[in-house]
Protein backbone atom coordinates (compact mmCIF):
# COMPACT_ATOMS: atom_id res chain seq x y z
CA UNK A 1 0.00 0.00 0.00
CA UNK A 2 1.60 3.49 -1.12
CA UNK A 3 2.45 5.59 1.86
CA UNK A 4 3.18 9.06 1.85
CA UNK A 5 6.69 8.81 0.35
CA UNK A 6 5.44 6.61 -2.32
CA UNK A 7 2.85 9.20 -3.17
CA UNK A 8 5.40 11.50 -2.91
CA UNK A 9 7.85 10.04 -5.53
CA UNK A 10 4.67 9.36 -8.04
CA UNK A 11 3.62 13.15 -7.61
CA UNK A 12 7.75 13.63 -8.49
CA UNK A 13 7.25 11.36 -11.38
CA UNK A 14 4.32 12.93 -12.77
CA UNK A 15 4.86 16.73 -12.30
CA UNK A 16 7.95 17.49 -15.35
CA UNK A 17 5.42 15.28 -17.40
CA UNK A 18 2.05 17.09 -16.51
CA UNK A 19 2.81 20.57 -16.10
CA UNK A 20 1.72 23.07 -18.35
CA UNK A 21 0.41 20.02 -20.44
CA UNK A 22 -3.21 20.58 -21.69
CA UNK A 23 -6.05 18.04 -21.42
CA UNK A 24 -7.72 17.12 -24.31
CA UNK A 25 -9.73 14.00 -23.70
CA UNK A 26 -10.54 11.79 -20.66
CA UNK A 27 -11.87 8.39 -20.48
CA UNK A 28 -13.01 6.23 -17.74
CA UNK A 29 -13.66 2.34 -17.53
CA UNK A 30 -17.14 0.73 -16.57
CA UNK A 31 -16.70 -0.14 -13.73
CA UNK A 32 -15.97 1.98 -10.65
CA UNK A 33 -13.31 2.71 -8.60
CA UNK A 34 -13.28 3.18 -4.73
CA UNK A 35 -15.87 5.91 -5.19
CA UNK A 36 -17.65 6.98 -8.77
CA UNK A 37 -16.64 9.09 -10.67
CA UNK A 38 -17.41 12.64 -10.24
CA UNK A 39 -20.42 14.02 -12.27
CA UNK A 40 -19.26 15.92 -15.54
CA UNK A 41 -15.76 15.50 -15.31
CA UNK A 42 -15.52 15.48 -19.13
CA UNK A 43 -17.19 18.60 -19.11
CA UNK A 44 -14.61 20.09 -15.84
CA UNK A 45 -11.40 18.53 -17.29
CA UNK A 46 -11.12 18.94 -21.43
CA UNK A 47 -9.40 21.81 -22.62
CA UNK A 48 -7.94 22.71 -18.93
CA UNK A 49 -4.11 23.49 -18.20
CA UNK A 50 -2.51 21.26 -15.79
CA UNK A 51 -0.52 24.24 -13.47
CA UNK A 52 0.83 22.03 -10.91
CA UNK A 53 0.91 18.78 -9.24
CA UNK A 54 0.83 18.73 -5.14
CA UNK A 55 0.21 16.04 -3.18
CA UNK A 56 -1.48 16.30 0.31
CA UNK A 57 -1.25 13.39 2.71
CA UNK A 58 -1.65 10.30 0.56
CA UNK A 59 -3.64 12.23 -2.22
CA UNK A 60 -2.46 13.97 -5.42
CA UNK A 61 -3.76 17.22 -6.22
CA UNK A 62 -3.67 17.97 -9.92
CA UNK A 63 -4.59 21.30 -10.34
CA UNK A 64 -6.30 23.15 -13.29
CA UNK A 65 -5.93 26.89 -14.71
CA UNK A 66 -9.48 26.93 -13.16
CA UNK A 67 -8.10 26.88 -9.97
CA UNK A 68 -10.01 23.63 -10.00
CA UNK A 69 -8.36 20.32 -8.41
CA UNK A 70 -8.73 16.85 -9.83
CA UNK A 71 -7.40 14.55 -7.02
CA UNK A 72 -5.82 11.26 -7.28
CA UNK A 73 -5.87 8.28 -4.59
CA UNK A 74 -3.81 5.13 -5.37
CA UNK A 75 -5.72 3.26 -2.90
CA UNK A 76 -3.60 -0.09 -1.88
CA UNK A 77 -2.86 -1.29 -6.00
CA UNK A 78 -3.07 1.95 -8.21
CA UNK A 79 0.09 3.08 -10.35
CA UNK A 80 0.16 5.92 -13.30
CA UNK A 81 1.93 5.04 -16.42
CA UNK A 82 2.42 7.29 -19.32
CA UNK A 83 1.69 5.53 -22.80
CA UNK A 84 1.49 6.65 -26.23
CA UNK A 85 -1.56 7.17 -28.16
CA UNK A 86 -3.96 4.24 -28.98
CA UNK A 87 -1.38 1.84 -27.11
CA UNK A 88 -3.17 -1.37 -26.31
CA UNK A 89 -5.34 -0.69 -23.26
CA UNK A 90 -4.35 -3.37 -20.05
CA UNK A 91 -6.87 -5.08 -18.08
CA UNK A 92 -7.04 -2.79 -14.93
CA UNK A 93 -6.96 0.47 -16.76
CA UNK A 94 -9.56 2.59 -15.05
CA UNK A 95 -8.77 6.29 -15.64
CA UNK A 96 -7.11 8.22 -18.60
CA UNK A 97 -6.26 11.70 -18.92
CA UNK A 98 -5.24 12.58 -22.77
CA UNK A 99 -2.64 15.14 -23.22
CA UNK A 100 -1.09 17.17 -25.07
CA UNK A 101 2.10 19.40 -23.98
CA UNK A 102 4.87 20.98 -25.89
CA UNK A 103 3.30 19.52 -29.28
CA UNK A 104 3.82 15.88 -27.80
CA UNK A 105 0.59 14.16 -28.13
CA UNK A 106 0.43 11.07 -24.60
CA UNK A 107 -1.96 9.59 -22.60
CA UNK A 108 -1.70 9.30 -18.74
CA UNK A 109 -3.38 6.29 -17.48
CA UNK A 110 -4.42 5.11 -13.91
CA UNK A 111 -4.68 1.42 -13.60
CA UNK A 112 -5.74 -0.30 -10.09
CA UNK A 113 -6.26 -4.17 -10.06
CA UNK A 114 -8.24 -3.76 -6.46
CA UNK A 115 -9.81 -0.71 -7.01
CA UNK A 116 -9.15 1.02 -3.57
CA UNK A 117 -7.93 4.41 -4.95
CA UNK A 118 -9.95 7.21 -6.25
CA UNK A 119 -10.24 9.93 -8.65
CA UNK A 120 -11.91 12.91 -7.01
CA UNK A 121 -13.20 16.63 -7.66
CA UNK A 122 -12.45 19.46 -5.85
CA UNK A 123 -14.02 23.25 -7.54
CA UNK A 124 -12.36 26.53 -6.97
CA UNK A 125 -12.50 27.96 -3.18
CA UNK A 126 -13.61 24.23 -2.08
CA UNK A 127 -12.84 21.89 0.04
CA UNK A 128 -12.82 18.59 -0.12
CA UNK A 129 -14.12 16.46 2.49
CA UNK A 130 -11.43 13.90 1.96
CA UNK A 131 -8.81 16.59 2.84
CA UNK A 132 -10.68 18.52 5.49
CA UNK A 133 -10.77 15.97 7.82
CA UNK A 134 -6.72 15.12 7.49
CA UNK A 135 -4.70 15.76 10.23
CA UNK A 136 -1.40 17.74 10.04
CA UNK A 137 1.27 16.63 7.07
CA UNK A 138 4.17 15.22 9.12
CA UNK A 139 6.50 16.72 6.68
CA UNK A 140 5.97 20.38 6.99
CA UNK A 141 8.44 22.11 9.10
CA UNK A 142 5.14 23.81 11.93
CA UNK A 143 4.67 19.97 12.98
CA UNK A 144 6.42 19.82 16.08
CA UNK A 145 6.69 17.47 18.72
CA UNK A 146 4.14 19.76 20.93
CA UNK A 147 1.76 19.93 18.27
CA UNK A 148 1.83 15.89 17.83
CA UNK A 149 0.97 15.87 22.35
CA UNK A 150 -1.72 18.30 21.69
CA UNK A 151 -3.68 15.93 18.98
CA UNK A 152 -2.76 13.23 21.51
CA UNK A 153 -3.55 14.71 24.51
CA UNK A 154 -5.12 11.89 26.80
CA UNK A 155 -5.79 9.48 24.59
CA UNK A 156 -5.47 5.88 25.83
CA UNK A 157 -5.21 4.23 22.58
CA UNK A 158 -1.86 2.81 22.27
CA UNK A 159 0.54 4.90 20.24
CA UNK A 160 1.07 2.40 17.45
CA UNK A 161 -2.56 2.77 16.22
CA UNK A 162 -2.80 6.46 17.02
CA UNK A 163 -0.30 7.27 14.84
CA UNK A 164 -2.27 5.16 11.84
CA UNK A 165 -4.83 7.60 12.10
CA UNK A 166 -5.03 9.94 9.12
CA UNK A 167 -7.15 12.55 11.25
CA UNK A 168 -4.66 13.15 13.51
CA UNK A 169 -1.53 12.44 11.13
CA UNK A 170 -1.75 12.11 7.62
CA UNK A 171 0.05 10.46 5.35
CA UNK A 172 1.63 7.95 8.01
CA UNK A 173 1.43 4.58 7.48
CA UNK A 174 1.98 0.35 8.53
CA UNK A 175 5.73 0.58 8.31
CA UNK A 176 7.02 4.07 8.79
CA UNK A 177 5.31 4.17 11.85
CA UNK A 178 6.63 0.98 13.01
CA UNK A 179 10.11 2.39 11.65
CA UNK A 180 9.92 5.33 13.74
CA UNK A 181 8.46 3.97 16.98
CA UNK A 182 11.86 1.61 16.99
CA UNK A 183 13.62 4.50 16.37
CA UNK A 184 12.52 6.67 18.52
CA UNK A 185 12.74 3.89 21.24
CA UNK A 186 8.98 3.73 22.39
CA UNK A 187 7.16 0.27 22.58
CA UNK A 188 3.88 0.67 20.46
CA UNK A 189 1.76 -0.30 23.17
CA UNK A 190 1.88 2.69 25.19
CA UNK A 191 -0.80 5.31 25.59
CA UNK A 192 -0.72 7.81 22.77
CA UNK A 193 -1.24 10.56 25.09
CA UNK A 194 0.75 9.40 27.78
CA UNK A 195 4.35 10.12 26.58
CA UNK A 196 6.83 12.73 28.15
CA UNK A 197 7.66 15.94 25.81
CA UNK A 198 11.04 15.07 24.89
CA UNK A 199 9.31 12.17 23.44
CA UNK A 200 6.88 13.71 21.34
CA UNK A 201 9.81 15.78 19.88
CA UNK A 202 12.15 12.96 19.70
CA UNK A 203 9.14 10.86 18.02
CA UNK A 204 8.72 13.65 15.39
CA UNK A 205 12.61 14.14 14.40
CA UNK A 206 12.34 10.55 13.62
CA UNK A 207 8.93 10.59 11.66
CA UNK A 208 10.47 13.67 9.55
CA UNK A 209 13.72 12.00 9.07
CA UNK A 210 12.54 8.38 8.43
CA UNK A 211 10.09 10.37 5.40
CA UNK A 212 12.69 11.59 3.89
CA UNK A 213 14.91 9.27 4.21
CA UNK A 214 12.54 6.60 2.41
CA UNK A 215 11.97 9.91 -0.62
CA UNK A 216 15.32 9.73 -1.80
CA UNK A 217 15.16 5.89 -1.72
CA UNK A 218 12.25 5.96 -3.80
CA UNK A 219 9.86 5.06 -1.41
CA UNK A 220 9.39 1.05 -0.82
CA UNK A 221 8.43 -1.69 -3.10
CA UNK A 222 6.06 -4.36 -1.65
CA UNK A 223 4.18 -5.41 -3.84
CA UNK A 224 2.49 -3.47 -6.65
CA UNK A 225 3.81 0.35 -5.51
CA UNK A 226 6.02 1.62 -8.67
CA UNK A 227 7.04 5.08 -9.44
CA UNK A 228 5.83 6.91 -12.38
CA UNK A 229 8.50 5.70 -14.52
CA UNK A 230 7.98 2.08 -13.64
CA UNK A 231 10.87 1.53 -11.38
CA UNK A 232 10.82 0.67 -7.82
CA UNK A 233 11.53 1.88 -4.57
CA UNK A 234 14.80 0.68 -2.17
CA UNK A 235 13.80 1.72 1.46
CA UNK A 236 12.75 -1.86 2.08
CA UNK A 237 16.33 -3.16 2.13
CA UNK A 238 17.02 -0.51 5.16
CA UNK A 239 13.99 -1.65 7.47
CA UNK A 240 15.03 -2.10 11.05
CA UNK A 241 11.65 -3.70 12.15
CA UNK A 242 8.94 -3.70 9.30
CA UNK A 243 8.31 -7.61 8.23
CA UNK A 244 11.66 -8.58 9.93
CA UNK A 245 9.65 -10.94 12.40
CA UNK A 246 12.17 -13.56 14.38
CA UNK A 247 15.34 -11.51 12.50
CA UNK A 248 17.79 -10.00 14.79
CA UNK A 249 17.76 -6.30 15.88
CA UNK A 250 20.15 -4.24 14.15
CA UNK A 251 20.71 -2.06 17.35
CA UNK A 252 20.11 -5.43 20.18
CA UNK A 253 20.63 -8.97 20.02
CA UNK A 254 16.89 -9.69 20.62
CA UNK A 255 14.32 -11.27 18.11
CA UNK A 256 12.40 -8.67 16.32
CA UNK A 257 8.45 -9.27 17.61
CA UNK A 258 5.71 -9.41 15.40
CA UNK A 259 2.20 -8.85 17.30
CA UNK A 260 -1.35 -7.26 16.20
CA UNK A 261 -2.89 -3.77 17.14
CA UNK A 262 -6.01 -2.85 15.79
CA UNK A 263 -6.49 -5.18 13.02
CA UNK A 264 -2.50 -4.50 11.63
CA UNK A 265 1.08 -5.92 11.76
CA UNK A 266 3.33 -4.16 14.73
CA UNK A 267 6.71 -4.81 14.41
CA UNK A 268 9.35 -3.76 17.01
CA UNK A 269 11.94 -4.92 19.68
CA UNK A 270 10.78 -5.51 23.06
CA UNK A 271 14.36 -4.24 24.20
CA UNK A 272 15.24 -1.02 22.54
CA UNK A 273 11.51 0.01 23.00
CA UNK A 274 10.24 0.77 25.95
ZN1 LIG B 1 16.78 -4.25 19.93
Amino acid sequence: MPELPEVENVRRGLQPMLEGAVITGIRTSAVQLRFPYPAGLDERLVGRTINTVGRQAKYLTIGLDTGDILLAHLGMTGTFRKASIGDRVRGHDHFTLVLNRHDDDFELIYNDPRRFGSIGFVSAGHEHPFLRDLGPDPLLSSFTGSELATILDRRRIAIKPALLDQHAVSGLGNIYVCEALFRAGIHPTRPAGGLSPHEYDVLVDHIRAILNEAIDAGGSTLKDYRKADGTSGSFQDRFAVFDREGKSCRNCDDKIVRMTQAGRSTFFCETCQR
